[in-house]
């Protein structure tokens, strides 16, 4: 017998079908003698109608508020699927976040994870009851629902196995794993038996929204066995102790299983980012701090950064990218400390995406970003920033050029699944 937490995200959650059939797979880990937890996602494009009626109704809305209304698609799930649950004659029921309680901090919208009660959940676990708990909210110190960020489903699932020390949270989606590129893009992407903490936790921080990455460090650092696997199976599919998705396992464990490890693991898109330009600013020690500081104070993450040589008057300009979502923050913050900060002029571009190449092979071998920046050049694809990291190369560029760059990227690499048969 093992302890299981399964998470199911938007699509598997859209419509009491799809319930339906995720409660027979929920069933079927039940039978196999399994003890388990649930965690869900809001029905697909439920969050985001959400945020829409927020932004109407306040274009810089109070994230608290934000919380109250954003996290509510999960409450509704959460209880439809134990109500399938128990009419398909299993014993279920839902934990809201309060009433475990999942306790996080106090950063609307963006929470951290606390500590979260198991004694209930676990006992209720082991008499035979399906826990369901409704993924991305938790309590916050002040008593009030508080979310994780989007995409923070995962994230919950993970800190759930976390907490009741889960032999394996199997996340199910809408793919039966984690390919070599988004595979709605590029259409010969590779499925990944295997992927390490560190190559998932780049792809899925430049990209790869097939895992939050919050979930991913939190799954390394606690050491949680994360499967991604398809819940739209038959109900005779392969069952899911036998492995059938992605595993996320630590370097020692792939290095052991696969010796002809690519130099790259994959090729991500991130179109949610936002580009600023602040020009002049004045080119002396601490003028960044005030650029970057009530940003950081404001919770907003900054990303590609690059300040330009600076100009003959002492001046330079400052380019770099935060979430489109805090974009409108983030400028009237800035607008706000012109005087302070001394910049010219402010110029925002959202219509750009951030292209990234990841693998550890990076560290051994030199001359991937070059093969990257030469790929795009010969197709016309402008660069507007580049970020590297050890095993990763970013570029940004325009919007429009996302899916040829990454297609042409995945082929420049040798990852295209006809390569490999080759
Ligand atoms: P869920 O609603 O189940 O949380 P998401 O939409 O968040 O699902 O994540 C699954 C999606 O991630 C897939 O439909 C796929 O388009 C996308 N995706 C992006 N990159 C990858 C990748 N490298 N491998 C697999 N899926 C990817
Ligand atoms: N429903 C939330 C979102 O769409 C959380 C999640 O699905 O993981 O971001
Ligand atoms: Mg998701």
């Amino acid at each position: 017998m093992a302890r299981i937490v399964m998470k199911f995200g938007g699509t598997s959650m859209a419509g009491t079908e799809r319930i339906a059939r995720a409660a027979r797979i929920i069933k079927r880990q039940q039978e196999a003698g399994h003890e388990v937890a649930v965690v869900v996602s809001a029905m697909a494009g439920e969050t985001d109608r959400l945020v829409n009626f927020c932004r109407e109704a306040s274009p810089l809305y109070d994230p608290a508020e934000y919380d109250v209304v954003v996290s509510s698609g999960e409450q509704v799930t959460s209880g439809l699927l134990a109500l399938t649950l128990q009419s398909l004659g299993c014993k279920a029921r839902s934990w809201l976040g309060w009433q475990l309680p999942f306790n996080t901090d106090h950063a609307h919208s963006k929470a951290r994870i606390g500590q979260i009660e198991t004694a209930a959940l676990l006992e209720s676990m082991a008499a035979g009851e399906i826990a369901v708990i409704p993924g991305f909210q938790g309590l916050s110190p002040q008593g009030r629902v508080a979310t994780l960020g989007r995409g923070g489903s995962d994230t919950s699932a993970v800190a759930v196995a976390a907490a009741v020390k889960a032999d394996r949270c199997d996340i199910y989606t809408d793919v039966d794993g984690v390919y070599t590129s988004d595979p709605r893009i590029v259409t010969r992407a590779r499925k990944l038996d295997k992927v390490t903490y560190e190559e998932m936790l780049e792809l899925a921080s430049v990209g790869s929204k097939v895992l939050q990455t919050r979930s991913v460090s939190l799954a390394m650092k606690e050491g949680v066995r994360i499967q991604v696997l398809s819940s739209f199976v038959e109900d005779g599919a392969v069952p899911a102790d036998d492995l059938p998705g992605t595993l996320i396992v630590s370097d020692e464990e792939l290095e052991g299983s696969d010796m002809e490890r690519q130099l790259i693991t994959g090729i991500a898109a991130d179109k949610n980012e936002a580009k600023v330009t602040l020009t002049r600013l004045a080119d002396k020690p601490g003028a960044v701090a005030l650029v970057f500081g009530p940003l950081a104070d404001a919770n907003i993450n900054v990303d590609m950064i690059i300040q330009n040589v600076a100009k003959d008057k002492g001046e330079t300009d400052v380019t770099f990218t935060v979430p489109q979502s805090d974009l409108a923050r983030a400028m009237a913050l800035l607008e706000e400390r012109k005087d302070e900060t001394g910049f010219y002029r402010m110029i925002s571009d959202d219509h750009v995406a951030k292209i990234s190449v990841v693998g550890v092979g990076m560290r051994s071998h030199a001359g991937i970003a070059a093969t990257m920046f030469t790929a795009l050049a010969e197709r016309g694809i402008n660069i507007l920033a580049i970020s590297t990291s050890e095993i990763k190369v970013s570029v940004l560029i325009n919007a429009d050029e996302t899916e040829l760059a990454v297609r042409l990227l995945h082929t420049a690499y040798g990852l295209d699944a006809q390569d490999e048969a080759a």
